[in-house]
């Protein structure tokens, strides 16, 4: 398509935008005024206006209800994480009894870990992208520290490009390839924080798996962005968070996958609660645990129903709108937003270099931008205009323009305020 740095034109893009009305499910922060350009969805979703019903129910099925609210509310609370599960699922191309909702990301990360990192004789390692998310390289580092292995020694990181901030993919097979043998766990960002890069999940899935390496995907910045099909790709397991993308609301609750094929193990290392025990039998408090013959196995403890229940209000507008129609959105706002900051880029004479590659096939709806010699004083600037972006040191700006809620309007004006602040 043949873009305009223009008003009219961009008014012209979200007239013919058969997802333009889901904006007005939302509610946007308001600065100086005005509702915010919100470009921060990856980092945390806004709020869907039907969540505050949501909760209102709940907390009134408590005070109605009490303990009876287990089984009488309307959302009755027993199982109430059940809710979620063909709404995941359909996001994440899984079965339905592959997918649960519980815990934070990192929490379930470590339990997913306990499962299926099992280092033994040769096969130790743990292959992971460079500069992952902290959370992620703690949790791997820790993960190695509790085997008795030492993470300098036991943790392969392939390193971004020094000039591109870009993993390189072929490095990533090659290692696979030659490494094989020595690597028990694969476990990578689907889609990177900060460069906004997509790996070809499917692909690495394959190859590793064609090695004996168990694959395990972190999807904190991929659910809700780009299209998955888990259970096809044959990967083991993967854990998202609920509030970026998913818009679930701070600290809101994050899914797991576990592929079938791990389902039904009675002797498959895990830490175990109550609510992963067979549901006809739990509250006969039986001694010896029964594994629900599901995802649902890996549930420590029952279900966080507030954390949980905004989740409920967005995952409705996913099924509404569809991963399709929102990723071919997606995909178009954000060649947009590129478009924009190149024009702004020629006509302020300000280099702006997109980090995030510019093949839409490697990227979801982020595009992280450096601004040599402009350091946190542009972005003040910006936030000083209404704009919530994310600020990374050095001098990244990340923006997410984000299907469900964006429009091209947000997009031009954006591109009118960077171009006053340059
Ligand atoms: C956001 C994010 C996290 C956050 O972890 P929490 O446990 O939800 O606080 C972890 N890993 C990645 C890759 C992320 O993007």
């Amino acid at each position: 398509m043949e873009f305009e740095f223009s008003r009219d034109f961009a008014l012209n893009l979200d007239r013919e935008d058969s997802l333009a009305t889901y904006r007005n499910e939302f509610i946007f922060p308001v600065m100086n005024g005005r509702p915010a350009l919100y470009f921060t969805g990856n980092s945390l979703g806004l709020q869907a206006k039907k969540v505050k019903q949501i909760l209102l129910e709940e907390l009134e099925d408590w005070g109605k209800l009490g303990v009876e609210g287990h089984t009488e509310a309307r959302r009755p609370w027993l199982p109430y994480h059940e809710f979620f599960s063909e709404p995941l699922a359909r996001l994440v191309g899984a079965k339905p009894e592959e997918v649960v909702a519980m815990n934070g990301l990192t929490v379930n990360l470590h339990l997913l870990m306990v499962s299926f990192y099992r280092p033994k004789d040769k096969r130790t390692k743990i292959l992971c992208e460079g500069r992952a998310f902290p959370s992620d390289q703690y949790a791997l580092q820790s993960q190695l520290r509790f085997h008795g292995l030492n993470p300098e020694e036991h943790l392969i990181e392939i390193m971004p490009h020094s000039e591109t901030g870009i993993v390189d993919e072929s490095e990533i097979i090659e290692v696979i390839q030659e490494k094989g043998d020595e690597i028990a766990l694969l476990m990578m960002g689907g889609v990177n924080y900060y460069s906004g890069q997509l790996f070809d999940m499917e692909k690495i899935t394959r190859i590793a798996r064609n090695q004996g390496i168990v694959v395990g995907w972190d999807l904190a910045h991929a659910a809700g962005n780009v299209p998955l099909d888990l259970h096809n790709w044959d990967v083991d397991f993967a854990a998202w968070c609920g509030y970026k993308y998913l818009n679930s609301g701070p600290g809101g609750v994050s899914g797991v996958f576990i592929h079938q094929r791990h389902h039904g193990q009675r002797d498959i290392p895990r830490f175990e609660g109550w609510w992963g025990h067979d549901k006809s039998s739990r509250f006969e408090m039986p001694d010896e645990f029964k594994p629900i013959p599901t995802a649902e196995a890996w549930q420590l403890s029952n279900a966080p129903v507030f954390s949980m229940a905004p989740l409920l209000a967005s995952l409705e507008l996913f099924d509404k709108a569809g991963m399709e129609a929102l990723r071919k959105k997606a995909i178009t706002l954000t060649a947009y937003l590129e478009f924009v900051i190149k024009e702004v880029s020629i006509a302020t004479g300000q280099e702006l270099r997109i980090i995030t590659p510019l093949d839409t096939n490697r990227r979801g709806c982020q595009l992280s931008v450096v601004v040599p010699g402009r350091g946190k004083d542009l972005f003040d600037k910006l936030s000083s205009e209404g704009v919530i972006a994310d600020w990374r040191n050095p001098n990244v700006i990340r923006l997410a323009p984000v299907p469900l809620y964006n429009s091209y309007t947000d997009i031009y004006k954006f591109g009118e305020i960077l171009k006053k602040a340059l």
